[in-house]
């Protein structure tokens, strides 16, 4: 791995964000790789890290060592080992089924005057700037985590015991964002340009329209004398973001201003700010340019993921946190769904659900529980009972996917499935939503079967939000 431009970007906020002023840092790879082979050569004490509750959403661990051996400062860099051997004991509970990991603690580690920052560990998408990578194994995942964001103490979120929730998820939806942004050039007059980005990278360029972006830029507003102005900043993400996440497609996104101004360096790397005003002239940019220089996304909008699953951690070095705090904590994060699934238009989805299984639950565990699923077999269905086979050989297929056994066979026999009523078309339509694959005939048998009143004549136990999100 060494020798790759490999981009392991830490991506840090100032604790300045409360007045609106954050200063970021992106250090690559090369700058703390040496960290990350250091580690396998260290050794931890197994037992340091172990999860002590799970509460909702949240995923209480204790920690029993050091704390300083998380610290991230001038004089300390950021040390890998207690991050991956933290995730060795969450996966050894929990499980290997988040994309994202996001953590708080109960103290203070991060020193170096930043709010939070983004790990990034795998990349598996072209067209986005970012080179194909994948250091998931380095944290003890078999290639699923793709980054892990840090929030440091937090307090730094809580004012009187309550979450502020607009700083703490205004955090999370740039930090998130960060597993695709901003990192993509253009092409203009036949050379590579990175003007779109800060020249530190990973964030919007003071001088892009980037629709007040939660990954910088601004909304400008020409003034009609040659001067623009700054009318909003942080607070959505633009339909570049969102062609760059999967979620609009290229033909979609309307062309971009970038500006050119004798005040301000291209690529500046000056965070946001609020209701500036400068002279300058205006680059309209096509996302074809972006194309061009990076290569069509891939996957496109048609195979994008359609729900993130994020595992939310509170690591305690003391006592353990109070409920209280950790209802605020769950609370915020439904908040944050709803605003990603809204940022989203209906079709990106934070899933924070700790793994359903248990955490005492051990591969052997696992395999018995294969095992007798296969014992139960039906030909390409599962069934307790004929009226069931349909809600059953779902739940199995969602398991397999789960857990990366192959599905394909039962999937198609099931979509070929002879639909008895409106409750097997609405199971299989949501899982097949779930995984992409389109279904628009039994989506318009539900469509067509709509009452009146908005109603439906089926007793649902479906999750209402995997049906309504395909009709996008
Ligand atoms: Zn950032």
């Amino acid at each position: 791995m060494i020798g790759k431009r490999i981009y392991l970007v830490i991506l840090l906020f100032g604790l300045s964000l409360f007045a609106g002023d954050p200063h970021c840092e992106v250090l690559t790879l090369d700058q703390v790789g040496g960290s990350l082979s250091e580690a396998v050569h260290r050794k931890m004490d197994p037992g340091s890290f172990t999860v002590s509750a799970v509460h909702g959403n949240v995923v209480v661990m204790r920690y029993a060592g050091a704390v300083d051996d998380f610290e991230v400062s001038p004089e300390h860099p950021i040390d890998f080992l207690p991050r991956q051997e933290m995730m060795r004991a969450f996966y050894a509970q929990i499980g290997d089924v988040y994309d994202l990991v996001a953590f708080t603690t109960d103290f203070t580690y991060v020193r170096n005057g930043t709010l939070g920052f983004h790990v990034q560990l795998k990349n598996d998408i072209q067209g986005i700037g970012l080179p194909l990578v994948d250091y998931s194994a380095t944290f003890h995942s078999s290639g699923k985590l793709q980054g892990m964001i840090e929030l440091g103490a937090a307090t730094k979120y809580l004012r009187e015991g309550a979450l502020t929730l607009d700083v703490f998820q205004n955090l999370m939806l740039h930090e998130i964002g960060h597993r695709w942004l901003a990192h993509v050039s253009y092409l203009v007059d036949g050379q590579i340009s990175g003007n779109l980005r800060m020249e530190s990278g990973g964030h919007w360029s003071f001088l892009l329209d980037s629709d007040a972006s939660y990954m910088y830029g601004h909304h400008w507003q020409e003034a009609g004398d040659g001067t623009w102005t700054v009318t909003d900043a942080r607070s959505r993400y633009s339909d570049l973001d969102l062609y760059l996440m999967g979620f609009l497609p290229a033909e979609e996104v309307a062309p971009i201003t970038l500006l050119h101004s004798s005040e301000i360096p291209d690529r500046s790397n000056r965070f946001p700010t609020p209701a500036a005003t400068i002279r300058a002239t205006a680059e309209t940019i096509d996302i074809s340019q972006i194309i061009a220089a990076e290569g069509p996304r891939d996957p496109g909008y048609a195979n994008r993921a359609r729900s993130l699953r994020v595992a939310f951690v509170f690591l305690h070095s003391g006592p353990a946190p109070e409920e209280t705090i950790l209802a605020q904590f769950n609370g915020g994060l439904a908040g944050l769904d709803s605003r990603f699934q809204r940022q989203t238009k209906g079709l990106g989805h934070l899933d924070f659900r700790p793994s359903p299984y248990a955490a005492s639950a051990s591969a052997a565990d696992f395999a018995n529980g294969w095992n007798y699923l296969e014992a139960q077999r039906q030909g390409d269905a599962w069934a307790d009972t004929d009226a069931t086979l349909v809600r059953d050989t779902v739940e199995v297929i969602r398991a397999q996917v789960l857990h990366g056994h192959p599905f394909e066979t039962t999937l198609t026999a099931l979509k070929a499935h002879q639909d008895r009523n409106l409750d097997d078309v609405a199971r299989i339509a949501a899982l097949l939503g779930e995984l992409n694959r389109g279904d628009e005939a039994r989506i318009a048998v539900l469509r067509t079967a709509r009452r009146g009143d908005g109603a439906m004549l089926c007793a649902l136990a479906v999750n209402p939000v995997r049906l309504i999100r395909p009709w996008h």
